[in-house]
């Protein structure tokens, strides 16, 4: 087989991530750009460019893109219908990119391409039931059934971020209209939330100095306050796992998986948010299923999306030529 790849393109809410990938999902060379206060011109110019310079940069022919984008999708006419954290309303998305790359372009939600991969050749690897949660500045979710990725309908599926878990809590984020959603009250946007209350009624504490020194409080300092001891950075990652905990017991009894994984940048706390939340799904969720699951980190991490958004790539050119890869 010739040395064939596709670019994976993983837009998220504040960065976007590309690779060349190869058919084994080896990543070749990577890509990042910031994606902060873009509008949605510029927002599709900025994702035509990083393609454009890992194509040149990859050194071996790109047969197609996958992109994994946080947008609800209608697969029925490849229209990204409304992203929640990104100014995306109303695009018929692959048709754009098709004519600005001039290569054949595949479209997915980007926590259902990050399930993609995880099930493909990571953390969900042979699960029949996998739920794969990405954690970031939204919460994204994926859902294999049956051995395979789930897409609902007309290709909707899985908001698993925006499951209720407090019918009162806070108004949820961005474009959707509901409240106290899962998103709303556990992801990295409501970490930083939570480890900025904390900092402010423990002053003395790690996050409290770094907050008086005027460092920005935000998840990946917060992370690395917590692994170096600081109490109170744990305590904010602590109650974040036992929300995240009262949504797994929700999924655990829903769908009785294998396997939860869990990735996007929030899991760079690892254990930390994760023995929490097994706690609660050990109290919380239903016999056989919370006996048999297992609660893991993802194993591409940040990568995830951009990994599958090229298998993506790879399944659709198998799909066309009617072939497997
Ligand atoms: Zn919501």
């Amino acid at each position: 087989m010739p040395a064939r790849r596709t670019i994976g393109v993983d837009m998220g809410g504040t960065k976007l991530l590309a690779g060349a990938v190869d058919p084994r999902l080896g990543v070749h060379h990577r890509v990042q750009r910031s994606v902060v206060d873009l509008d949605q011109a510029a927002l599709l110019d900025v994702a035509v460019d990083a393609v454009r310079e890992a194509r040149e940069s990859g050194g071996a022919e790109i047969a197609a893109v996958g992109f994994g984008i946080p947008a609800l999708m209608d697969q029925r006419t490849g229209i990204a219908v409304v992203a929640v954290n990104l100014p995306l309303f109303d695009v018929p998305f692959a048709d754009v990119m098709t004519e600005r790359l001039g290569l054949p372009v595949f479209v997915d939600n980007d926590a259902n391409v990050a399930a993609l991969a995880e099930h493909r050749a990571g953390a969900a690897r042979g699960a029949s039931e996998a739920v794969v949660l990405t954690i970031g500045t939204g919460i994204g979710g994926g859902l294999i059934l049956r051995g395979e990725l789930y897409r609902g309908a007309v290709g909707a599926a899985a908001e698993l971020g925006h499951m209720v878990i407090e019918m009162d809590g806070p108004p949820c984020q961005g474009n959707c209209p509901n409240q106290g959603c899962f998103e709303a009250v556990a992801s990295g946007t409501a970490l930083a939330r939570e480890a900025l209350r904390i900092a402010r009624e423990r002053p003395s504490s790690g996050l409290g100095r770094a907050l008086a020194g005027g460092r920005e409080i935000a998840g990946p300092l917060v992370t690395e306050l917590a692994h170096d001891g600081d109490a109170a950075a744990i305590a904010a990652i602590e109650l974040i796992g036992e929300r995240l905990g009262v949504a797994i017991a929700n999924f655990v009894n829903i769908f009785n998986p294998e396997v939860v994984v869990v990735g996007g940048g929030v899991i760079a706390a690892g254990e930390l948010l994760l023995g929490p939340a097994r706690a609660v799904v050990a109290q919380r969720a239903l016999p056989p299923s919370r006996d048999e699951v297992k609660i893991v980190a993802a194993r591409f991490g940040v990568e995830a999306g951009m990994i599958g958004a090229a298998a993506l790539a790879f399944d659709g050119l198998a799909r066309k030529a009617g072939v497997a890869w």
